[in-house]
């Protein structure tokens, strides 16, 4: 990058650009869209048995269930481990509303709690403070005292793409009695020392929204399992739980992936390793840039966890004065993103559940200092630079 004086060369860098991974697989997909078209199969064909099979093996799961949208893995995991009105679940308040909307839907309570500030993942820590102190044991179970919801699971998210703190949380699980659906919508290919997210709970929800690291022309999901029995559930009730079809015993929904998303989600597979190495390398270039700037007191950079295998779904900063860098970096063509402003607690729809500013002060303050840089693949050294020189700049000033 070329510098006169104080002022970088103006240059656009867009928090994700998906027309520039496009190239990559154009010429494979699209004799196989125009073969599906002729084929006019559309609805749960060999593309989604394909795509189940590869994404299971890719996760380290035994199965996988092709769905609808990552929101519709949550809810149908859900929906497979009985979980519904009298029911709580908890999970981290700092995470995209998914996670915590579906568990209102199904008409449980959903119970948001706080993060450790290191990985911006629910805190174990807290999960068990809430079961000592907030819930009593009743015939085995936990129940929540105040409400006398029954505690029936733990929802951890791996966020940006990081694992949660698993092993804690298992155990956890394991002392309760509770299961645990991962919320692994941005972290296809995470690790938690060795091995896969998605195959660590009971169910792990995966998302193809095109902004994943694993994006499908439209909304597209996943979920997986290690439980034969419970798989099966998850197949039937993907089909309005018809088993045989049009005979019901208990009420399903339409959950299914189209086979259209199964055969762009089967051709963009094959890159998704090179594309994550690429995020990767994405983030330990920007980690010199940011120490070569010397920044790294301005700019609080992400902790990579050791033993975690982080796949930067999102490379999410926390700084000071962050809405009025957001404003400069936006002026100066850089694309960044606020992931998430509100922590769930404090969402106006969940105001009924009470939550109170000073709930969850680390993911306050998270919400209140963070911001995401474009890290995919494709992005050059020369952007990656211009993205931290616009930094420097703003911070000169201050
Ligand atoms: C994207 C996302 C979801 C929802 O996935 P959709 O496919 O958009 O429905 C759920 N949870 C988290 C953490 C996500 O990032």
């Amino acid at each position: 990058m070329t510098t006169v004086g104080n002022t970088a060369t103006a240059m656009s860098v867009p928090l994700l650009d998906l027309k520039a991974q496009y190239p990559a697989y154009q010429a494979e997909l699209w004799p196989l869209l125009q073969e599906l078209c002729a084929g006019q199969g559309f609805i749960l064909g060999p593309q989604v048995t394909a795509l189940e099979s590869s994404l299971a093996a890719y996760s380290q799961a035994a199965f996988g269930v092709g769905v609808s949208s990552g929101t519709d893995a949550l809810l149908l995991a859900m929906m497979a481990l009985d979980i519904g009105a009298g029911d709580a679940v908890l999970t981290s308040t700092y995470t995209f509303f998914a996670t915590g909307g579906t568990i209102a839907r199904l008409g449980a309570l959903p119970i948001f709690l706080d993060i450790d500030h290191d990985t911006f993942n629910l805190s174990p820590a807290a999960v068990e403070r809430f079961l000592l102190e907030q819930c009593r044991s009743v015939n085995g179970e936990w129940v929540h005292t105040v409400s006398g919801a029954r505690v029936k699971a733990i929802m951890p998210v791996h966020l940006y793409g990081q694992a949660a703190e698993m092993a804690s949380l298992l155990a956890i699980a394991q002392r309760y009695h509770l299961k645990i659906i991962e919320d692994a919508a941005q972290a296809l290919g995470s690790e938690y020392h060795g091995q896969r997210v998605g195959g660590l709970g009971d169910v792990g929800c995966f998302s193809f929204f095109p902004t994943k690291n694993l994006g499908a022309f439209g909304d597209a999901g996943l979920c997986t399992a290690n439980d034969a029995e419970l798989t099966e559930r998850l197949r039937v009730l993907r089909v309005h739980g018809g088993k045989p079809k049009y005979f019901h015993a208990e009420i399903g929904g339409n959950f299914r992936i189209d086979e259209l998303q199964a055969a762009v989600l089967n051709v963009k597979f094959k890159h998704l390793d090179a594309w994550t190495a690429g995020r990767q390398k994405n983030a330990q270039h920007y980690r010199l840039l940011f120490a070569d700037a010397g920044l790294t007191d301005r700019v609080e950079l992400p902790h990579a966890v050791p033993g975690h295998r982080h796949i930067y779904n999102q490379f999410v900063i926390r700084v000071s004065e962050r809405d009025a860098l957001r404003a400069f970096l936006t002026e100066q063509g850089v694309g960044s993103e606020i992931y998430y402003p509100v922590p769930l607690h404090l969402q106006q729809c969940f105001a009924y559940l009470g939550g109170q500013r000073g709930d969850c002060p680390v993911a306050e303050r998270a919400a209140d200092t963070s911001v995401a840089l474009p890290i995919y693949a494709e992005l050059s050294e020369s952007q990656l630079a211009y993205v931290v020189d616009t930094i420097r700049r703003f911070y000169q000033t201050r």
